[in-house]
């Protein structure tokens, strides 16, 4: 997904294969990006551009006239089945396919906002029945819809609006009587209805606000940094010859302050499980819900009510704003190239659209200035950190009026040696050029170089206004290309520098059957993005800080108590929880270039144990743990047991197909079969695995689930204790984990009316969360919810008092 589709890859690789020795060679040893550029994209011939066309298309990016109708009727199916939410999906991917200002559009907003009324989505509801009117909506089926809304405006409160929506209504009935008897007898009656509610409403005293206001004090940083935008004062910003940029703490700092707010410079929603269409799909056209149908396209926010772009079917927004903002910022050079991004895959699409970007930035004085200097300067000058400092050093030299010599400030800050989330700080991230191998660049470069000559085609002139942007130019000018591979350059220095720099965005799903009271969440990844501010942190296997998003925005909290002067550190994905020592190092060196030393790689390296708690075995007599490589022996002294890894390992097999059929079973609604199936797997797991091996605690979690949908709370808690047990021993008590496992026992206790308990995880829950998300976290706005609740409550006569 990040990288170019497998078939572009591989064609790429054997072309590679099948060049000269000698112009391999050139293209391995050349020094600057520039030169690898120009000597790959010479070699781009109009038969591998042809095949990159073939490959793109199959990506259905267009507007398919044929499309809008299928997904309507698609969605009426859904609806009859009372699959509200899927309903809405389907008719917002009808309106991805219908031409503005057509029935089809209409239609499709209309059928949209009836499902977003059962959703009890009002405010959407309206904003649908508007659209539906913009593009046209049918004078026949208008009576409908204008009830839809007034009963929108009288469950939303806005009781004026309502009475005006109805009366409207029954002075057009009056005007034009073309309704059959027996519908014009059906609006009667609801007409009244409604105007009988209205009147009840009005009775009651406002007291609602009609907006909760959050508490959101710590939403935002306490101090923010001088030296770093999107920074907290705790922290300051360090740099040295081993270690590069690196954040440390100025003073002491407490779990879950926060250290870091930042907007991503650019970002791009993954297109996750959108397949080409040649991969055998039964219909033409997909109905499956993919992270492109659910969040908008520029902002990142969950909506089930997307307005779609005029021009493409495959870009969607949250409201017309994002979708203006989007076009003016990079949709309008984006459009048309869909499918030829799709191919070339998200570090691409990064590539250029943060190119795209620079265009907009401020090009102030210094960057001018600087352009100049350099490109007089008739020297050749070396890659990557000699850039850096080059242009470091010219901005330095600039205040200093010539000659004396200048303290070089640290990489990426500006002549006042401050760090600021722009195009400068991502042009100073590392693009290790040296590090990656000469296949992959050649990748890269052949990749840039064919969506650059799409673009020359698609829109020159879009191409001229970038070429003289002179942000990108005075960003680029030190490696001395020609004019028309600046843009290329630039686009292949992003390229490259994603591998180690690319940000995943990744958004809390809630997850669980509809049937299911308790709601379980999962994190998705939805967006690849840079953040020049949260790639100054170094990496750790055991980080202090906890990164969350919500929408382009990433924060970082301390996650556990950090002293002063101790370097800020979060993880880059290999964390000592989920990945053993071996593993975690060698993805931090093929993926990020270094040798991790972090405490827990340390440890880990002189550890006897082979396996952490989570996945290992005990002895089928005793129960203690057992060890070995090949064959495992039982631990306990006086016990004899010995077995073989592979016969183990197949077991465990087994058993996780055993829980695979449960799983089916609950989500089909068969509760009694589940728990006998999950039972019968609880058995076996204890006879071989250890009690916090987490396929045992994935059971218990299971159970939990299963007896919370039965309504019986007891057995649901005493379930999931067990897999919270084993949560705390992978993850630790003070984990992100912990806090969804606990606000999970939280809702089993609430429900079960079990005051005390309930309470009492409700705070660990909270404290936990907090720690993590800060208080604008939908999970501890619940727990919220819950405390008071219960709080309010009356005393249960002779219960025990609180
Ligand atoms: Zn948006
Ligand atoms: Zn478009
Ligand atoms: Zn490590
Ligand atoms: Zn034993």
């Amino acid at each position: 997904m990040d990288l170019p589709v497998e078939e572009w890859k591989s064609y790429i690789l054997e072309k590679w294969a099948l060049l000269p020795k000698s112009v391999q060679v050139t293209i391995s040893k050349a020094e600057t990006l520039s030169d690898i550029f120009l000597h790959s994209s010479s070699l781009l011939q109009p038969e591998d551009e042809m095949f990159l066309k073939r490959l793109s298309r199959g990506y259905l990016v267009g507007k398919d006239p044929n499309a809008p109708l299928f997904y309507r009727e698609e969605g009426n199916k859904k609806f009859q089945e009372k699959d509200y939410t899927g309903a809405t999906v389907l008719y917002s991917k009808g309106v991805s396919h219908s031409r503005p200002n057509t029935e089809d559009t209409s239609l499709c907003y209309a059928n949209r906002s009836a499902a977003l009324f059962h959703l009890g989505q009002y405010e959407t509801c309206l904003e649908d029945i508007v659209r539906a009117q913009m593009h046209g909506y049918p004078e026949r089926l208008q009576p409908k819809m204008m009830l839809r809304k007034a009963e929108c405006l009288v469950l939303l409160g806005r009781l004026q609006e309502a009475s005006q929506t109805i009366s409207d209504l029954e002075s057009s009935f009056a005007a034009k009587p073309t309704l059959a008897a027996s519908q014009f007898q059906i609006l009667q009656r609801t007409l009244c209805r409604l105007k009988m509610k209205i009147q009840k409403k009005e009775n009651l005293t406002e007291t609602v606000s009609a907006a909760l206001t959050k508490a959101f004090e710590d939403m935002d940083l306490r101090e923010e940094n001088k030296q770093i935008s999107s920074a907290s004062a705790s922290v300051s910003l360090c740099t040295d010859p081993f270690k590069g940029r690196y954040l440390i703490a100025t003073k002491d700092i407490l779990p879950g302050e926060l250290l870091v707010k930042e907007d991503a410079f650019v970002s791009v929603l993954n297109p996750a499980e959108v397949l080409p269409l040649h991969l055998g799909l039964e219909s033409k056209w997909d109905t499956r819900v993919t992270n492109g149908d659910l969040y908008c396209h520029r902002c990142l926010k969950r909506s089930l009510a997307p307005v779609p772009c005029d021009g493409c079917s495959y870009a969607k927004y949250c409201s017309q704003e994002c979708m203006q903002q989007a076009w003016d910022l990079y949709h309008n050079i984006e459009c048309s190239l869909g499918a030829l991004l799709l191919t070339l895959g998200v570090f691409c699409h990064v590539a250029l659209r943060s190119t795209l970007l620079a265009r907009f930035e401020d090009a102030g004085e210094v960057t001018r200035k600087l352009c100049g200097d350099i490109s007089n300067k008739d020297t050749r000058l070396p890659e990557s950190k000699n850039l850096v400092q080059t242009l470091s050093y010219d901005l330095g030299g600039e205040s200093e009026k010539n000659g004396k010599t200048v303290e070089t400030p640290i990489p990426g800050c500006d002549i006042n040696g401050k760090y600021e989330n722009n195009y400068y700080a991502v042009c100073n991230l590392l693009p290790h050029t040296e590090n990656h191998s000469a296949e992959y660049k050649f990748l890269c470069a052949l990749s840039i170089s064919a969506l650059c000559r799409q673009l020359e085609a698609a829109s020159p002139q879009a191409l001229m206004t970038g070429l003289t942007s002179s942000k990108l130019k005075a960003a680029m000018a030190p490696v001395l290309c020609p004019e028309s591979s600046i843009w290329g350059v630039a686009m292949l220095r992003h390229m490259l520098q994603l591998q180690c720099n690319a940000q995943a965005i990744t958004a809390i799903q809630q997850t669980g059957s509809k049937e299911n009271i308790i709601t379980d969440s999962r994190q998705v990844r939805l967006a690849t993005g840079i953040f020049p501010v949260v790639s100054l942190l170094n990496h750790s296997c055991s980080p202090n800080t906890s990164m969350s998003f919500v929408s382009t925005v990433a924060t970082v909290r301390a996650s556990q108590h950090i002293g002063k002067g101790q370097e800020i550190l979060h993880c880059y994905g290999p964390h000592e929880s989920r990945m053993g020592v071996a593993e975690r190092q060698q993805k931090l060196r093929s993926q990020y270039f270094f040798d991790c030393t972090c405490p827990a790689c340390q440890h880990g390296k002189h550890r006897t144990t082979a396996e952490p708690r989570w996945e290992a075995f005990c002895c089928c007599s005793c129960r203690a743990l057992i060890q070995g490589d090949e064959v495992l022996s039982c631990g306990n002294a006086s016990c004899t047991e010995s077995v073989s890894r592979d016969h183990l390992v197949s077991r465990l097999q087994d058993l996780q197909q055993q829980v695979g059929i449960a799983r089916k079973l609950l989500r089909n609604g068969k509760l009694e079969r589940a728990i006998q199936q999950l039972l019968g797997c609880q058995h076996d797991a204890e006879s071989f695995l250890s009690a916090e091996h987490s396929v045992v605690g994935e059971i218990e979690d299971d159970l939990a689930q299963a007896y919370a949908a039965l309504g019986d709370w007891q057995k649901s808690a005493a379930h999931l204790q067990k897999s919270l047990r084993v949560v705390e021993v992978r993850h630790g008590p003070s984990s992100v984990e912990m806090g969804h496992e606990l606000f999970k026992l939280a809702q089993i206790f609430f429900n079960g009316f079990a005051v005390p308990e309930a309470l009492n995880t409700i705070r660990k829950a909270e404290k936990v969360l907090l720690v993590h998300y800060g208080p604008g976290n939908d999970e501890i706005q619940e727990l919220q919810k819950m405390k008071s609740c219960l709080l309010d409550l009356p005393p249960i006569p002779g219960g025990p008092s609180l």
